[in-house]
């Protein structure tokens, strides 16, 4: 029989929250998203903000404090696009905020505004911003992979501030995609941590394993098999930590304790070309000789790491 997941009431992830996991303190308001004419008196309010995100990309710069922000701009200062604007939600003070979606980043006057991908940007700025730029490359993304009618094939055109595509053939609403996938840190009766190497990763580079829910898979039963089909261990208790919003290009990570019931290890040599136990000594010694790189920057398989580690992982010798 399944062992049905458990989960924790303690925030194991509250001393450091997981990078686009923390509460951005945002209302998403979708209730506005259909309402024509609350979206353009919101649009022209002079206190709304705006930023454009292109190919999965935002403009950010550091403030007079050395604080890392979103480059935004009042409506009036950016060009209008209905086709491409995405409303993104209102804040405590009631201030709007948008997204553009161009192909291109605007050109900046001041030159310490640089472009950043959400793996850059996502360690850098607050949870209010790195949950406004997630929303949005999430949005482009889908935008950009589901410009025509699954059902009928026909062009779609957006709707609801970025958040529905319409067919105007055959009337199919289309919503925005997100992709289940479990990721795990596994540990044997000896606490040891099980990590693994993927055949196309860099030399040396092992983390936590991981892989999509399949249709009709409940997602303890999707951490027991991906982990016995990549590394050949069963898996018996499976304890839920956090998740993750991961937008290349649809991912929602489901981040996962999960406790083997078998140590022996064989790998799949397709997806997985090794896979290890680690002692916390193995694995201090291997990322300070330089052997292992581990996880690190803005995944949620480096923190799942560093709560079985117990504390941050020694800096690597390389970075991968
Ligand atoms: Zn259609």
């Amino acid at each position: 029989m399944e062992v049905p997941v458990t989960t924790s009431n303690d925030d194991r992830t509250a001393d450091r929250p997981i990078s686009l996991t923390a509460p951005s303190g945002i209302d998403r308001a979708a209730h506005h998203r259909l309402d024509e004419a609350w979206l353009a008196s919101a649009w022209s309010h002079p206190t709304t903000r705006v930023f454009v995100v292109s190919g999965g990309q935002v403009l950010i710069d550091e403030n007079s404090d050395g604080v890392t922000e979103l480059v935004m701009t009042p409506s009036f200062e950016a060009p209008l696009t209905e086709e491409h604007r995405y409303f993104l939600g209102t804040d405590e003070e009631g201030v709007s905020y948008f997204a553009l979606q161009k192909d291109a980043l605007p050109g900046r006057m001041d030159q310490s505004a640089r472009a950043a991908g959400l793996r850059e940007a996502g360690l850098l700025l607050s949870a209010r911003d790195a949950g406004l730029m997630v929303h949005a490359v999430a949005l482009e993304n889908w935008q950009r992979l589901h410009r025509f009618c699954s059902r009928c094939g026909e062009r779609t055109v957006i709707a609801a501030a970025g958040h529905i595509r319409r067919c105007p053939a055959c009337g199919a609403e289309h919503y925005p995609r997100t992709d289940p996938a479990v990721i795990m840190l596994v540990t044997d009766e000896e606490d040891r941590a099980l990590l693994g190497r993927q055949v196309h990763w860099p030399e040396g580079r092992f983390s936590t394993l991981a892989g999509f829910v399949e249709p009709g898979e409940a997602i303890e039963a999707s951490v027991r098999r991906e982990v016995f089909e990549e590394a050949g261990v069963t898996v018996g208790p499976v304890e839920y930590v956090a998740s993750q919003p991961w937008p290349f290009p649809a991912s929602l990570m489901l981040g996962f304790m999960a406790h083997a019931t078998s140590p022996e290890i064989t790998v799949d040599g397709e997806e997985i070309e090794e896979a290890r136990w680690f002692s916390r000594e193995d694995l201090r010694a291997a990322i300070e000789s330089g052997e292992v790189l581990p996880p690190f920057g803005v995944s949620i398989a480096a923190r799942l790491v560093e709560l079985w580690y117990g504390k941050p992982l020694p800096k690597p010798l390389k970075q991968g």
